[in-house]
């Protein structure tokens, strides 16, 4: 029996990255654990399928394209009662805010932080109806300090902190709690996806860009790991945090540090 047998978590962007190491260290610790994503392949399934060989606990695959408010509500009336709510669900685009796509701002503000507000409306009903919840929203260094040409992943993540600050302060009275998780860079589809473009831009090769570019602002000059913020979400889901709502929890090398 993990601390967390009993309880549901709904992580969402869960089929890879960072939303799968932490639906993976969930699962470790007995949390039945819902996987999301806006795909429909077999993959998706088969992961849900090995978490819940691998931990012994039920776990399952639900699509939703959480750009659109109303899936993001459906997503989470279908998962049952999430007692762990992982808003994790991110894209990126790299642009001149003078050339920024206004369909890739809309994309960004609509996943990386509305889909946050509608998931946690819709799972706060049934946190303060069972009198405990726990939400982890997360973040980026990205919402605490800024990085030209990434206006609206850098907006988004400003607003996540917001968000979970008065989201904290609405729940503070009850056994629920809100807090923000604030990586670095970890080295996933989403940061690997940033590497080809980077080493044309400057013409160096991949080891170069990932210590000059990429490592530049984060002392420590290693990438966090997914397993790293999975078990600070779990140190977010003890008894031992109980106390700590409102906050962000930085991981990243000293990068905000600086
Ligand atoms: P990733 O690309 O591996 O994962 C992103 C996840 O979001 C995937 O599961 C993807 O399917 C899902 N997703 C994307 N669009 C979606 C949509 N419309 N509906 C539902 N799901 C959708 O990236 P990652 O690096 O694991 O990023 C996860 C989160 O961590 C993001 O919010 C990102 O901003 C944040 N983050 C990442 C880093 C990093 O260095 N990788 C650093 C700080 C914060």
């Amino acid at each position: 029996m993990g601390t967390l047998s009993g309880k549901l978590a709904l992580v969402t962007g869960s089929n890879s990255g960072i939303g799968l190491g932490v639906a993976r260290e969930l699962a470790a610790q007995g949390a039945d654990i819902v996987i999301n994503s806006f795909t429909d392949r077999p993959e998706d399934d088969q992961i849900a399928h090995d978490i819940s060989n691998e931990y012994n606990v039920f776990a399952r695959y639900l699509k939703a394209d959480l750009q659109n408010p109303d899936e993001c509500r459906a997503l989470v009336a279908e998962a049952g009662n999430v007692d762990i709510l992982v808003n994790n669900a991110g894209i990126q685009h790299v642009a001149a805010i003078e050339e920024f796509p206004t369909d890739k701002w809309n994309a960004i503000i609509a996943i990386n932080l509305s889909s946050a507000f509608h998931t946690t409306a819709a799972a706060l009903p049934g946190m303060y109806a069972r009198g405990w919840g726990r939400i982890i929203n997360i973040a980026s260094a990205h919402g605490l300090t800024a990085s030209p040409y990434k206006s609206a992943y850098v907006a988004a993540k400003h607003g996540v902190v917001g968000l979970t600050k008065t989201t904290a302060l609405e729940t503070a009275e009850v056994d629920i709690t809100c807090n923000a998780i604030c990586p670095g860079y970890v080295l996933t589809p989403l940061v690997e996806a940033q590497i080809p473009d980077t080493m044309a831009k400057y013409e160096m090769d991949r080891e170069t860009v990932v210590r000059e570019v990429l490592l530049e602002r984060q002392p420590s000059k290693q990438f966090a790991t997914t397993e790293q913020i999975g078990q600070t979400t779990v140190f977010l889901c003890s008894d031992a945090a109980k106390q700590i709502t409102g906050t962000t929890i930085s991981i990243d090398g000293g990068w905000t540090a600086l």
